[in-house]
């Protein structure tokens, strides 16, 4: 039985004040117990938001990290081991967005995914098919290059401290959602590939979905037997929603 997990992706929004605002709103939340939650503000406020929810079973994580692990020469950068030592435990790391608008490449997403297991970080893999690539059959061909891209570079095994992020591009802030049968069948296909080559590994890989949830959708997504929790952007920046979401997992 796979723990489901509710990852809350703030994205370049907030200032100091919205973020204490949006802390606030979170500690009112009442999560469900069975549920690993946990938010990704941006780099700026990790340290207000690590002290904001002391005290929480909520967990911080970065949006990205170098791909250098420790401190560096590297300016605007941010290293896994800095990250880490904020007391962060988790980190997105191929967001579409990066991908996409900033040029990240299969390559460099896994030295960043390297990069921070070796700082004791939790890489959460966004993977997904953009809708050209849907229209022209291609989202499984798509997803599974970039899983290959980083079990190819580091072995299967990583996945037992990674958590994968399946967000069909054409879902993300569109307000279009995949639906619960789309959104099953790349996750099954993301499992069986983990499965060929260690069966016992993706029956416990957990494997998020992505793309424009919100609490009316959740519980129906979240219900499908391979989809173990969310990665949610806009939603979660409203801590009532973010909050249904979390209990939406837990039901
Ligand atoms: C995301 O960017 O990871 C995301 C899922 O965004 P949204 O929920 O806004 O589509």
């Amino acid at each position: 039985m796979r723990r489901p997990m509710v990852a809350g992706n703030w994205k370049m929004h907030g200032t100091r004040a919205s973020v204490a605002e949006l802390i606030n709103g979170l500690t009112e939340q009442n999560l469900p117990t069975g549920v690993d939650v946990a938010v990704f503000p941006s780099c700026l406020h990790i340290t207000q938001v690590v002290d904001g929810l002391a005290g929480t079973a909520v967990a911080v994580g970065a949006q990205d990290c170098a791909s250098e692990a420790q401190q560096s020469a590297l300016t605007g950068e941010v290293a896994a081991a800095q990250l880490s030592d904020a007391s962060c435990s988790l980190v997105l790391v191929g967001h579409s967005e990066r991908r996409l608008l900033l040029g990240e490449v299969d390559e460099l997403v896994a030295r960043k995914f390297a990069a921070a297991q070796s700082c004791g970080l939790v890489p959460v893999l966004c993977v997904g098919e953009s809708l050209a690539q849907r229209e022209a059959g291609q989202t499984l061909d798509v997803v599974v290059a970039q899983l290959s891209a980083v079990t190819d570079a580091l072995g299967v095994e990583v996945f037992a401290n990674a958590v994968i992020a399946y967000e069909p591009v054409w879902a993300i802030g569109t307000g279009l959602t995949a639906s619960p049968e789309q959104a099953q069948q790349v996750h099954a296909a993301i499992r069986a590939q983990l499965a060929s080559k260690s069966p016992e590994l993706a029956g416990k890989v957990r494997i998020l979905y992505g793309g424009s949830v919100k609490a009316v959708s959740a519980a129906e997504l979240f219900g499908m037997p391979d989809i173990d929790g969310g990665l949610v952007g806009g939603a979660s920046l409203n801590a009532d929603e973010f909050g249904a979401i979390c209990r939406a997992a837990g039901s």
